[in-house]
């Protein structure tokens, strides 16, 4: 029997709008757009099942192997798609493209959590003035003197689970900022250790709890801890990265390739 699509509420629509941030995740193309003329919006997008609801016989051949999702219709198999890109996954049903769009829901998914936990946690206030003092320092001065700094630091700490692209990253800024950062933590300490501590618990907590929500994924760890860092700071998310390298270098728990 027939499994009876859904009707998605329009709660649950401007999820599953928010998530593509307006653009159909396959092609691009903006989903909700003012056509020329008109004053109101045209919504261009449908929503998808990335298992298929009912599949066909061609299809239900193509899914052996590949077990339902527990609730067909829930809104983790669903997707906001174009009508073209929709159409065509439908007709051309490929494994591997419902692969494709598994992962790029997943990332949604992950995002949206990430983001619901950032509002959780708070940030002290020195970690403004860190960050700012990013943003101010000149990139012409001169890289860390090798007897200074230990590159193997970081290498040893991002042995696994990290891309390489990442890795280039982290040690580059390492390697750029950290001791600048460090010593103006130090200024900051002698105003306030205590502060300074609670800051780096916060960071530590977050980076855990990302550990947690994503433990075969380095690379969203580092980028959902410094997304959280600028978000509840509202600096640039290039100064937070810098930051975040810092303590992947500086800090026990960011412990990053531990096996
Ligand atoms: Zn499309």
């Amino acid at each position: 029997m027939a499994t009876k699509r859904t009707e998605y509420t329009d709660n649950q629509n401007s999820i599953l709008y928010g998530e593509t941030s307006g653009c159909c995740p396959l092609c691009a193309q903006p989903i909700l757009f003012r056509k020329k003329g008109s004053k109101s919006l045209t919504k261009g997008y449908e929503i998808a099942h990335i298992y298929p609801l009912n599949p066909t016989p061609t299809q239900s051949k193509a899914l052996v192997g590949s077990p339902p999702p527990p609730e067909i219709n829930a809104l983790e198999n669903v997707i906001a798609l174009c009508p073209t890109c929709h159409t065509k996954f439908d007709k051309d049903f490929k494994v591997e493209e419902m692969d494709r769009l598994r992962k790029i829901k997943d990332g949604f998914l992950a995002e949206a959590r990430a983001r619901a936990t950032a509002a959780q946690y708070t940030i002290q206030e020195e970690v403004y003035t860190i960050l700012d003092n990013i943003v101010a320092l000149e990139g012409d001065v001169p890289e860390i003197p090798p007897a200074r700094f230990d590159i193997s630091t970081v290498d040893n700490k991002l042995r696994t689970g990290m891309s390489p692209l990442q890795k280039h990253e982290i040690r580059l800024n390492a390697v750029i900022f950290y001791v600048r950062i460090r010593d103006h933590i130090r200024v900051l300490e002698e105003n306030d250790q205590l502060a300074i501590r609670i800051m780096q618990n916060q960071i530590n907590t977050y980076y855990l709890e990302m550990q947690k929500q994503h433990p075969d994924n380095k690379d969203a760890v580092f980028n959902f801890v410094a997304q959280w860092i600028s978000s509840r700071t509202g600096r640039s998310l290039l100064a937070a990265k810098v930051l975040t390298s810092f303590f992947v270098q500086n800090c026990e728990v960011f412990d990053v390739g531990a096996e």
